[in-house]
Formats: structure tokens, sequence, C-alpha cells
């Protein structure tokens, strides 16, 4: 369980997120959507300790974020970060199984059985048993980002958090990237927090929504709460239509480009 209260961050004397609070509950997904710049990143960031807000307080199963050592956090908290380049040629096992690296003694031949046995069961929950030999960067994007899931989920954390998971994926991808974080959260009481900028992957697959816009809380709610016509037209400034998805019944956002229709008449 994680928890933010009155979260200010700052980068020198730029005001990037003010007064943000932000409870991530065992078993549940909460999505950030806001447009560029709004503080999503920043805000993952600080829940992470990466960056020390300087205001209000982050607390990790009861106890204050800055109380806890490095390692610690790494064991309580994992992060899929956005893509990042990989500079040495390492295979999908190692890769995922550097994600136990916070469990071990440092040093040299630091994993143990356990370690091997978790990579193994990652391997198989995500479905890359097959490609655990294949170096990371020959793998098709949709392959890539489940390598990077899977070496959050081997940790083990509590708390996962996941900045913009799906970009760059296609549709069939995205669900399976966010399919596997469900499960984790059901299976293990996980509690996630997604970055996204698809708010119909969020309206699917999140319990709440967080809507952010210039480093403010907007809004902070169930999907159907927050996803409203009028909220998401203060955020993003474009008039969209919501309905009901046919199929799920979750909201459906779909944006009305007036400039479009300007420009066919
Ligand atoms: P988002 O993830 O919603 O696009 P960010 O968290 O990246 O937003 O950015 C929030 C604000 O903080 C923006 O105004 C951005 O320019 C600023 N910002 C982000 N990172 C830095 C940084 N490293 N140094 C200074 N300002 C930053």
């Amino acid at each position: 369980m994680l928890e933010a209260r009155d979260i200010t961050i700052r980068y020198g004397q730029r005001v990037a997120v003010s007064n943000v609070s932000l409870e991530l509950e065992p078993g549940r997904i909460t999505a950030i959507i806001g447009p560029n710049g709004a503080g999503k990143s920043t805000m993952l960031r600080t829940l992470n300790g990466g960056i020390e807000p300087a205001g209000g307080v982050i607390r990790l199963n009861g106890k204050p974020l800055r109380s806890y050592s490095r390692r610690a956090i790494a064991k309580g908290i994992a992060v899929v970060a956005q893509e990042a380049e990989l500079r040495f040629p390492v295979t999908v096992f190692e890769f995922v199984l550097a994600g136990r690296f916070a469990w071990a003694a440092a040093g040299w031949g630091w994993e143990t059985t356990l370690d091997i046995e978790a990579t193994r069961e990652v391997l198989r929950e995500t479905q890359l048993e097959e490609l655990s030999s294949r170096l990371m960067n020959e793998l098709a994007g949709g392959e890539r980002q489940r390598a990077v899931l899977a070496r959050a989920l081997v940790t083990d954390a509590g708390v996962l958090l996941l900045d913009e998971p799906t970009a760059n994926l296609d549709l069939a991808h995205q669900a399976t990237i966010l399919a596997l974080v469900r499960k984790r959260c059901n299976r293990r009481q996980t509690s996630a927090l997604v970055v996204t900028h698809d708010i119909n992957l969020a309206a699917e697959f999140s319990d709440h929504v967080l809507l952010m816009k210039d480093g403010k809380s907007v809004a902070f709610g169930r999907p159907d709460e927050v996803l409203t016509p009028e909220l998401l037209k203060e955020v993003f400034a474009v008039r969209v239509l919501v309905d009901a998805h046919p199929i799920t019944g979750v909201p459906r956002v779909t944006p009305v480009h007036e400039a479009h229709r300007n420009l066919q008449r």
C-alpha cells in the first residue's frame, strides 16, 4: 500500500506538482491521465523515492518512504520505466533475473536457486519461456515490453509503478500488458499505478483514475466518475463524446474534432 498526501514537487523554483494526494490500494489499478506536462511522470518518479517532494508525505505500508533504504524501496516498489536503451546484449532470462538484485547480497554470482526459480515462474506467467535465451535487442516491441514488465514482476514488490507501459504497442499487445498487471493485482493484492495517454485503456483496466492538469489533481475516482465530457474538456481542451462500451459497459471516450469538421465544409 502506497499513499501520498498533499505532495508538492519542485524543479528549482518551478512547481511541477502541487498538493496532489493519492492512495494505491491493494489489488487495485490506478491510472494517471492528463496532457503532456501535467506532472504525471514527475509524480511517478517521486512515488518511487527518485525525487524528494518539497512538501507532503509518502507512506509505504504505513511508514514514511524516506525512512526506507534504497534497497528496501526496490523490494517494495517496482518500476516499469519508459523504454530504455540496452547498452549490452543480454538474454531475456538474464534481463528478468536482474530484477531480483534487490534481494541479493551484493557481488558477482549473487543469484540463488530461489531467484532462478522466481525468474522461471515469471517467464511462465508472462509467456516468455520460449524466448528466455533470446537477446533482448532481438525481440519485437511487444515481447520486449513483456520482458520489462517481467523484470518488475519478479521483484515480488507489493507496488508496481508503470510509466506508459503500452506506448508503441499494437492493440493486442497493449491489452496483454494490462491484463498481466490485472492478474498480478488480483492474485497477490499488488497495488498498481499506470501513467497512460490511452484514456480508453485506462477506462477498461483501472479501478481509479487520477486526472491531472498543470501539476494539480482535477479529479480522482472511479473511471465513470472521472471520465466525463465536462472534466475531459476542462483538462484536454477537446470536446469528447462519452458513452458506455457496448460489451464491457465501461466509459468509452471519443474525441469530437471541431477543426476536422470545419476543414471538411
Ligand atoms: P507529464 O509526465 O505529465 O508529461 P512531467 O512530469 O514530465 O509531465 O512534467 C511536469 C512539469 O515539470 C513540466 O512543466 C515539465 O516541463 C517539468 N519538468 C519535468 N522534468 C523536469 C526536469 N528534469 N527539470 C525541470 N523541469 C522538469
